[in-house]
């Protein structure tokens, strides 16, 4: 194998660590859990990235969840452009805001949303909403799963590093600098796929707990599925009065017409979106039963606001992709039918070149852990995963102009615009990448 010309990403890498910290936007971009350059993208079609270097890849990041039509689908292009001739930011209400609304309460049952610009702000603002209903300070969260960079989320964020603070149970400490313990102290944090440790927690603490957020599938730690047990665990919480708040930024509209909630049969009192909700826009929602939402602001005493929350292009993005996705039933289906082909593909080559890996996956979403066959259900085991091998076939498959997520512990992404022509590819590509041809 040559190797790849990475001299236009280099040269570009070099000038934006020269302007912005570590060289990139947001951190796992850079490459730095499996070394190489990062690869600075010229433009995107369909399943197919192009770097400034002029290599093609297939895309399995799809911009990490929002690209499930692929990318520049013609419907989605045309509605930004259809728009975009009427203006591109108003600061007043517009109709594609009640259209995109209409359409996800409809979707997801949920009675009303509220759009925001990120995940990050759809879980921040749903989880002041909790407080601001229930009156309590506390919320917990998972082990490992992610929702955002909000102050209070990042604590045990997918990171080992925990200490369990004065004792109390479920307290620990933050996973990011520039979190202070006082607010950290204030997220209490369990094992996911627990059940009896979450009835424990809720049974001595959930007096005082607004609300329990958690990835219904997740995809954060790479995927977890969760078992039947512990989403009943789950269920019990609305018990002692804490709220049930689904975190579907990833899995929203991607799992299922109404996400892993759709799946998996779930109740949740409030549920976040992001990513496919912007049709590869910037956009977030969050939202949920009406006497809930309600106390939202200006209706009620929740203060939330955003200059471009509900931005027309924004909307007519989201709006393009639901309506692609509702027109094409079949969707989920075919999205399912190729993740499963791609992974019993990679369990084969890896089991033929005696390489030990688990594939977790779901619906369009999947991850090949590199450890001998067995169950992954927490953060935990999935750290187990011997990154340095992963690290080597990343690259590997880069090589082979396959563009797989930079990091052993994400999800990758499956589009409706990866074909048998893509899997095959990819297939072959990754034989050669276990042998380490
Ligand atoms: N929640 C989940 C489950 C996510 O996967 C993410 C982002 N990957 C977020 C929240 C945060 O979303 P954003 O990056 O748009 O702020």
């Amino acid at each position: 194998m040559t190797a790849p010309d990475t001299t236009r990403s280099e040269s570009l890498f070099a000038r934006a660590r020269a302007v912005t910290p570590g060289g990139v936007n947001s951190p796992v971009r850079a490459f730095k859990n499996v070394g190489g350059v990062p690869r600075f993208i010229a433009s995107a079609r369909g399943a197919h990235l192009t770097d400034v270097d002029g290599q093609t890849y297939i895309d399995y990041v799809g911009s990490w969840g929002p690209m499930i039509l692929g990318h520049d689908h013609p419907a989605v292009r045309g509605a930004i452009a259809d728009a975009l001739t009427r203006g591109t930011s108003f600061g007043a209400p517009s109709a594609g805001e009640v259209e995109l609304a209409e359409l996800v309460t409809r979707i997801t049952g949920a009675e009303r949303v509220r759009f925001v610009n990120s995940g990050t702000e759809a879980t921040m603002s749903a989880l002041r909403l909790a407080r601001g209903f229930t009156g309590r300070k506390y919320i917990l969260k998972f082990r490992g799963n992610y929702h955002g960079h909000a102050d209070g989320l990042l604590v045990e964020a997918g990171s080992g590093l925990l200490t369990h603070s004065a004792g109390q149970l479920g307290t620990s400490a933050p996973s990011s600098a520039g979190v202070p313990e006082e607010y950290a102290a204030l997220t209490l944090v369990t094992e996911y796929n627990d059940p009896s440790g979450l009835d424990a927690l809720m049974r001595e603490r959930g007096h005082e707990i607004a609300a329990v957020i958690f990835e219904p599938v997740v995809g954060n730690a790479g995927v977890l599925l969760p078992t039947p047990e512990f989403l009943a665990a789950l269920h019990r919480v609305g018990e002692r009065g804490t709220l049930l708040i689904a975190d579907e930024v990833m899995t929203g509209f991607r799992l299922s017409p109404n996400g892993a909630t759709g799946l998996l049969g779930l109740r949740p009192d409030l549920t976040c979106w992001g990513k496919i909700i912007g049709g590869g826009l910037p956009v977030g929602a969050y939202g949920g039963r009406a006497e809930v939402m309600d106390f939202v602001s200006p209706q009620g005493p929740v203060y939330q606001a955003g200059t471009l929350s509900g931005n027309p292009l924004a909307m007519a993005a989201g709006l393009a992709t639901l309506r692609q996705l509702q027109a094409d039933p079949g969707v989920y289906a075919r999205l399912e039918a190729y993740t499963t082909r791609l992974a019993a593909g990679l369990r084969d080559a890896a089991r033929e070149a005696g390489v030990p890996l688990t594939v977790n996956h779901v619906g369009s979403m999947l991850t090949a852990f590199f450890q001998p066959e067995g169950q992954i259900r927490t953060y935990a085991d999935a750290a187990r995963s011997d990154t340095a091998a992963f690290a080597a076939w990343f690259q590997a498959m880069l090589a082979r102009g396959v563009y797989w997520a930079p990091s052993q512990f994400e999800s990758i992404f499956v589009s409706a615009a990866h074909t048998d022509l893509e899997l095959n590819a990819t297939l072959d590509a990754a034989r050669a990448a276990y042998k380490g041809a």
